[in-house]
């Protein structure tokens, strides 16, 4: 194609509109907010918007979220990718399985987006960082500028695109000490994400590629705002980190503009966990939650269960028993015991199905968050208000924390171990920082105050409103043919 895929008007778009396709990669932590940015998009700016999906997706939640985002914007186009065979268990025996779709998603891009970019009529394509090194080059050749949505923090996407520039400098055979991410701050080798530490990991190679790939795209995006991150704001945009980056949009906290309908046909089902927190007084309840895609191990999973039944308090605790929900077959009562659920019955409600989380941190009952700091578990956090026990255990979680402590939004408890290490945080630990964190009203009005600051940075003439104008600005000139070079998002250096 090359010109026609920047000059052609979508089916179902308006006039002048950019139709914007939109390629996330795989697991809940990467689709919700590429349905969120999908939907600010559409609703917000009046762009045309596809979403790529990948089939079959990898876990059932990620079926129903895509299901729920096309029955309440039939609008937004669906365009199915199907992938290329790949035996991952011969090459990356016992891989994470979502690291394995990245992989599959990277081999099948070469050869399956470009004619889909060329039938769809791009005016742009936003890929997932996952796949930044596979997507740029297609979208180059075909003359379709390639924007990267990194949909974790700020300050991890400073990290990941110091971390080639770190990695050249040590040289090769030296493990990964601190990181001191110029203009940022230093992160300490123990709060490197696991997998980094080895050079041969599936997930170091994409995330080696992908780092050195970010200065031939043609803009960054970040769900972050800049009251929250400043200094990773400031160094990304500012040229600090690494020279030569194109512009960053800090677009975030990225929210729902509007409840799915899946969601309340969900609430239908598994309405118990509403229907129980109605019943709660105002923030009197723990919520409890590692994330959609890790299962804690069964001595940890013991010691939270005897943990937050010595804290004293209410809580709603969503435990995982398997990396992917579909393997996930197993009874509360085998994983936690009849006598635990018998003895916290009416204080403590604990399930294994999906909760719209959400909707959950936006419940009055809701008091503190026990997280694992998902970066979407953040936001949605910062958004609501609602303080964060920080409990990172895995990849990006602990850059997440440290985030969460220094703006305050809550506290890290930064000795607990994570997935590597041997050691087990005891039930004593657990119940003494949680009593702690529900005692805490300062802790509860910072927290009130970062959610003032998110609010401020969405809202209208906010700075990551005006960084989602900007980007779209530059999406309209590029198909009108305009220089887009005076169309940088807003400065703060
Ligand atoms: N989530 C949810 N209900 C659950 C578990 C997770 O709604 O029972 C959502 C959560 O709100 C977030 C996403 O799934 O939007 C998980 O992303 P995050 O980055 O927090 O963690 P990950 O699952 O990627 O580790």
């Amino acid at each position: 194609m090359s010109s026609s895929a920047l000059s052609s008007t979508s089916s179902h778009g308006s006039r002048g509109a950019p139709h914007i396709i939109l390629l996330p990669s795989a697991g809940m932590g990467h689709l919700v907010p590429f349905t969120h940015l999908a939907v600010a998009l559409f609703a917000g700016h009046g762009c045309d918007i596809s979403l790529v999906t990948a089939l079959p997706t990898v876990s059932s939640a990620e079926s129903s979220h895509i299901a729920a985002l096309y029955a309440a914007f039939p609008n937004i186009r669906q365009l199915d990718l199907r992938l290329v065979p790949f035996d991952a268990s011969s090459e990356f025996p016992g891989a994470d399985p979502f690291y394995v779709r990245y992989e599959a998603l990277r081999r099948s891009a070469p050869l399956l987006l470009g004619p889909l970019l060329a039938g769809a009529g791009a005016s742009a394509l936003v890929a997932d960082i996952a796949l930044a090194s596979v997507a740029i080059p297609v979208a180059r050749e075909l003359h379709v500028p390639c924007f990267v949505f990194f949909t974790a923090s700020a300050t991890m996407f400073s990290f990941k695109a110091y971390f080639p520039t770190y990695l050249d400098a040590v040289g090769a055979g030296h493990g990964v000490g601190d990181v001191d991410v110029p203009g940022v701050y230093q992160i300490p080798s123990s709060s490197v994400p696991q997998a980094l530490h080895d050079p041969d990991n599936i997930f170091t190679r994409q995330f080696v590629a992908n780092g050195r790939a970010l200065v031939t795209a043609d803009g960054l995006l970040v769900n972050a705002f800049h009251a929250m991150e400043p200094e990773a704001v400031e160094a990304l945009q500012g040229g600090s980190v690494v020279s030569g980056l194109p512009p960053v949009f800090a677009v975030g906290p990225l929210m729902p503009v509007n409840d799915l309908r899946e969601t309340r046909e969900a609430a239908q089902e598994q309405g118990d966990y509403r229907a129980w927190l109605d019943e709660q007084p105002p923030r009197s309840v723990v919520y409890v939650s590692f994330g959609s895609r890790k299962a804690l191990p069964k001595d940890q999973i013991n010691e939270l269960a005897a943990g937050l039944e010595a804290c004293g308090h209410r809580f709603l605790w969503v435990v995982k028993g398997a990396v992917v929900d579909r393997d996930d077959a197993g009874e509360l009562s085998e994983l936690l015991g009849e006598g635990f659920l018998r003895r916290v019955q009416g204080r403590g409600l604990v399930t294994k199905s999906w909760v719209e989380q959400e909707e959950v941190l936006r419940h009055p009952a809701v008091a503190l968050f026990v997280s694992h700091c998902g970066w979407n578990s953040v936001t949605e956090s910062a958004s609501n208000g609602v303080p964060v026990l920080a409990w990172p255990r895995f990849a990006d979680q602990r850059v997440n924390a440290r985030v969460v402590a220094r703006a305050g939004l809550g506290v890290w408890a930064e000795q607990w171990s994570w997935e590597g290490e041997e050691a087990v945080v005891r039930a004593e630990e657990i119940a003494e920082l949680v009593m702690e964190a529900m005692g805490d009203d300062g802790m509860a009005e910072k927290a009130a105050n970062v959610r003032e600051a998110a609010s401020r940075a969405v809202a209208d003439g906010g700075t990551s409103y005006r960084s989602m104008a900007a980007f779209v600005r530059r999406c309209t000139a590029w198909r009108r043919c305009i220089r887009p070079c005076q169309l940088n998002p807003p400065q703060y250096t």
